[in-house]
């Protein structure tokens, strides 16, 4: 029997990103994923600005910038248009480059199995990790003392027992971890059956160079789609694509003509060579709880949902930063346990938020913008309502998820994932990077623990002396001001526990904010 503190359920990116966390924190994580290598399908490639801090504060962030595969003049969004892909009818979406000010590092975009390489990479200089590739799940028990994980070869007959203090099911939607440990998961009713293709096609970007500049990708919504998306991406530039869309219920490999499929959706015939072709069920899915006892759960084993919009694997990246550092904490006996509550508690509000404010919200937008419109029906209104349409698509600059009215953050409210971007330093939020006068920023200042900023604030600096955070002082003067507080406590995650001008016991901040 082998023992650890952490064992991971699932190496995709959510469990190699939390494996690293830990590991980084010295804890010792097995990983146990039944692949050898990652899988070549081109989904996840959207990466936000706050992945990239996530993927910077793991170490890796040069590496994953050289591993992209579309040349970095490619713009990062996308185009929506009427009817199929090739229209006379389409927009500019996405425009997530508009809240770069707010984040430390710019996004970027390549296929999942390349983050997933270049996270494997990493894990692999950390000694801490041990990785069990080629290994399936196979059984989860606990008691109050710890869990034990039974696991048994992929391709082979051997079987082994692991033991550890936590366990985290990052196995993805279908999660047999979930399962194992008792949690259930309550689903909206978007069961639509889904077609993933892949394939290879010069001419289609050939065509679409003739049409509009280049994008990386594009989403048709169509009056038969019933809001869904035909939903067309690039993986490089000029030969290869990823295709989702609804097919009717009960379609399989045998009765799909995918080509055919694919010059409907497109408009027109052209040439392609299809190298994938797959099925999933469209859903939204949220665990009604992530965590019983000392089993936890991670990414989309925690919640699933359409990719619309990038918050699939954007989100479970959160989910490894957020149960990480107090995993970690826990483990190193720097607070209580009751800490790890907190981890239910603001990322599964966050996810319902990002469920119903965002994703689902966009299908009943368009489901509602094609019932009333039709270029058949009235094409002059039709235009004029397309047209206005992309003002209402910058809604996407509300995403940003907070912890407002945690338990571990001062003040009220309620977690939530619409916000808007904003330079001041409010509890539970995300804290933007501004300015120091060393010529560093504060997100390059942040330690890897608690920072506590303080801005011509010497008595609440001396307070925290004494205490385990990176302390940083400075003027309260230049792009600092608009913090609008003298004083700020960050987490290791880099979002805001408490901001103020002022505080009586610095001590009891950091007690609240370790859910002491
Ligand atoms: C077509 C498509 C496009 C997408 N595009 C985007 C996008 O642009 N942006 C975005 O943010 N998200 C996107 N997503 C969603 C994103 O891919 C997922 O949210 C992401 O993969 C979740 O990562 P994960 O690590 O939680 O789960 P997964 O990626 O599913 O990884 C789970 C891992 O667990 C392993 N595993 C499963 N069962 C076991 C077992 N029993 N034993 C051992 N190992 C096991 C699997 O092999 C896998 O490696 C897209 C999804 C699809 C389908």
């Amino acid at each position: 029997m082998t023992s650890f503190d952490v064992i991971i359920v699932g190496g995709g990116p959510v469990g190699m990103g939390l494996a690293i966390e830990l590991g980084q924190r010295g804890a010792n994580v097995a990983v146990v994923e039944r692949y050898e290598q990652p899988q070549r399908v081109p989904k996840g490639q959207n990466l936000t600005q706050r992945t990239l801090e996530s993927i910077a504060a793991w170490g890796c962030e040069p590496e994953l910038r050289a591993a992209r595969v579309v040349p970095r003049g490619v713009a990062n969004g996308g185009l929506v248009t009427y009817g199929a892909l090739l229209s006379d009818y389409h927009y500019d979406w996405f425009p997530r480059e508009k809240v770069q000010p707010f984040y430390g590092q710019a996004l970027d975009r390549l296929p999942q199995y390349e983050t997933e390489r270049v996270l494997r990479a990493r894990a692999a200089e950390i000694p801490e990790i041990t990785t069990f590739y080629g290994w399936s799940f196979a059984g989860l028990s606990q008691n109050d003392d710890g869990v034990t994980v039974e696991i048994a070869e992929y391709k082979g007959e051997a079987h082994k027992t692991l033991e550890a203090a936590y366990a985290v099911g990052c196995d993805g939607s279908r999660s047999a971890f979930r399962d194992a440990a008792g949690i259930t998961q309550t689903m909206s009713d978007h069961d639509r059956r889904m077609a993933l293709l892949v394939f290879n096609s010069t001419e289609l970007h050939r065509l679409l160079g003739e049409r509009y500049e280049e994008r990386s990708f594009y989403n048709a919504i169509s009056p038969d789609l019933n809001g869904y998306w035909l939903f067309l991406g690039r993986v490089d530039l000029g030969r290869e694509w990823f295709f989702h869309a609804p097919v009717p219920e009960g379609t399989t490999e045998d009765c799909f003509d995918a080509e055919a499929f694919m010059h409907r959706a497109v408009g027109q015939e052209f040439d392609l060579e299809i190298t994938h072709k797959g099925f999933w069920d469209l859903r939204v899915a949220l665990a009604d709880s992530y965590r019983v006892g000392r089993a936890f759960v991670a990414g989309d084993a925690a919640h699933s949902h359409p990719p619309y919009g990038g918050y699939g694997i954007n989100t479970g990246f959160e989910d490894a930063r957020n149960l990480g550092w107090k995993l970690a904490a826990v483990l190193q006996g720097k607070t209580v346990p009751g800490l790890l509550d907190s981890y239910d508690a603001e990322r599964r509000p966050v996810f319902a938020s990002t469920a119903r404010d965002f994703i689902e919200k966009f299908i009943e937008e368009d489901r509602a913008f094609l019932e009333e419109y039709s270029l058949e029906k009235d094409e002059v209104a039709f235009a004029k309502a397309w047209f206005a349409r992309p003002e209402g698509s910058s809604e996407i600059v509300k995403f940003e998820p907070n912890y407002e009215g945690s338990p571990i953050v001062a003040g009220d409210g309620q977690p939530s994932a619409m916000g808007d971007h904003r330079f001041e330093a409010r509890a539970g939020h995300h804290l933007a990077p501004r300015a120091l006068r060393d010529g560093r920023t504060t997100y390059e200042a942040l330690g890897d623990g608690f920072t506590f900023f303080a801005f011509d604030a010497p008595e609440l600096a001396s307070a925290m002396s004494e205490l385990p955070v990176t302390i940083v002082t400075d003027s309260y003067d230049g792009e600092r001001r608009d913090y609008a507080a003298r004083a700020i406590l960050v987490r290791p995650d880099g979002f805001v526990a408490w901001a103020g001008d002022s505080c009586d016991d610095p001590a009891a901040l950091l007690k609240m904010a370790t859910g002491a």
